[in-house]
């Protein structure tokens, strides 16, 4: 735990009469399972969404059917709830802005309205890197052919992102020379960009941090990531190529972060690691994240039960890591078994046989090509057997490991 504030907060307490809701922003999966957690510690829980069957839909005891920047439905949810979150960065900041008007809100405006904006990002980086003690990639706003024309040779080859929307690797494209530059700028529609220089990548990791409304922190192990396609595939933890040096950086970095941000709730920072053995910090996610999921079944505190703390202003849970443990994206590919559109049912039986295995599916009935619709972890009292049954999964389900 870092530093605490004299100031005082009152809990929102669980309560059986009047019941007691928390809302959220969002039906994704991370709605649903934020939702599982508040409701196993007796809260009602509330969803604001504006499509009808939505996986966190399917498990709140309201769903609130309404636009993220609908004013009728964020006065629903504003008078149902003691407090409302997000699980998704783009959900308006005004909107979270007008929500806390009347309830508690966690995370804020602020911190939502940084995160999903990559030029605020990268310049509270690197306005903090005194304090963290790390920087961003070298990059350069591109919002203007005259900026492409000033690019300097040392950001190529790079990568150029979208400053907003971008997701699973979506709204980014790789380039070589100023020309890539300005036919990737065209291709995206001339909406502002960020162009950011290639790094050499030894591995990814995430760090995942909650701090609560009195200013303490807690940051749980650094997980190892591994990407395929751009979205993530595995996260393995503890992460076998992270020092401990690294770790203790990651760590410090992601606590200076959190609290230059003054932000409250679950946030998730992810890094590079170079080939040289040095941290970069690339970006952040104001939510409970997918590299956070395995802290469901390691951890004593999971990441949405973090969540529900930090937004109930109650002491943040223990972050310990009681089991060693492999984390496998389960994407709607697995219910395809050739070229055709036929789906079938993966073999969860022969998935669920092995030692150490934890199911997640996320209620979506309508499984497509790289879309998330579970996860599987591994625990195991070892890291190399929990992979090894990780291997097997893969092998059950048609995945290359
Ligand atoms: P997500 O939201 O899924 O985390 P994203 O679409 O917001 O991803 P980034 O995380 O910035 O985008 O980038 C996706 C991946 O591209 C990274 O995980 C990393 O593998 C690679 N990448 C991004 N920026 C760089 C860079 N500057 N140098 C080298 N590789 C990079
Ligand atoms: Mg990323």
């Amino acid at each position: 735990m870092s530093k605490s504030s004299p100031q005082q907060f009152t809990p929102f307490l669980p309560s059986a009469n009047p019941q007691a809701w928390l809302g959220v922003m969002g039906g994704g999966q991370l709605g649903r399972m934020f939702a599982q957690a508040a409701q196993s510690m007796g809260y009602q829980v509330a969803v604001l969404e504006p499509s009808d069957d939505c996986p966190a839909g399917q498990v709140a005891q309201r769903l609130i059917n309404a636009g993220y920047s609908d004013g009728q439905g964020l006065d629903v949810l504003a008078a149902q709830c003691f407090a409302v979150t997000t699980e998704f960065e783009n959900v308006p900041a005004d909107s979270l802005s007008r929500l806390s008007q009347h309830v508690f809100v966690a995370p804020d405006a602020h911190g939502v309205s940084v995160a999903q904006d990559r030029i605020a990002e990268k310049s509270f980086f690197v306005g903090c890197a005194a304090k963290s003690g790390v920087q961003p990639a070298p990059h350069k706003v591109i919002a203007s052919q005259a900026d492409i024309d000033a690019i300097g040779d040392e950001l190529l080859p790079g990568i150029l992102k979208t400053v907003r929307m971008g997701y699973d690797g979506k709204g980014q494209v790789r380039v070589r020379s100023r020309e890539d530059v300005r036919a990737a700028f065209d291709s995206m529609g001339q909406v502002a960009c960020l162009l950011e220089k290639m790094l050499p990548l030894a591995y990814e990791v995430s760090v995942l941090t909650a701090r609560g409304a009195d200013g303490q922190s807690v940051v749980y192990p650094i997980a190892e990531n591994v990407h395929r396609d751009g979205i993530l595939f595995t996260t393995t933890v503890p992460g076998p190529n992270v020092s401990d040096d690294c770790a203790k950086k990651a760590q410090a970095a992601a606590q200076a972060i959190v609290a230059e941000l003054g932000y409250v709730g679950v946030l998730c920072i992810e890094f590079f690691v170079l080939k040289d053995g040095s941290l970069v910090v690339n970006e952040m996610a104001p939510r409970p994240h997918n590299s956070g999921h395995y802290t469901m079944d390691a951890c004593v505190t999971s990441q949405f039960a973090q969540q529900v703390r930090a937004m109930a202003r109650l002491p943040l849970g223990d972050v310990r890591q009681h089991s060693p443990a492999v984390m496998l994206n389960i994407l709607g590919d697995v219910w395809f078994s050739d070229e055709t559109d036929a789906t079938r049912e993966p073999a969860w039986d022969q998935v669920l046989a092995l030692p150490g295995a934890n199911l997640h599916l996320y209620g979506k009935d309508d499984p497509r090509r790289a879309r998330k619709m579970g996860h599987l972890t591994f625990v195991a009292p070892t890291l190399a057997e929990a992979q090894q049954q990780l291997n097997a999964a893969c092998a059950i389900l048609g995945i290359a490991p």
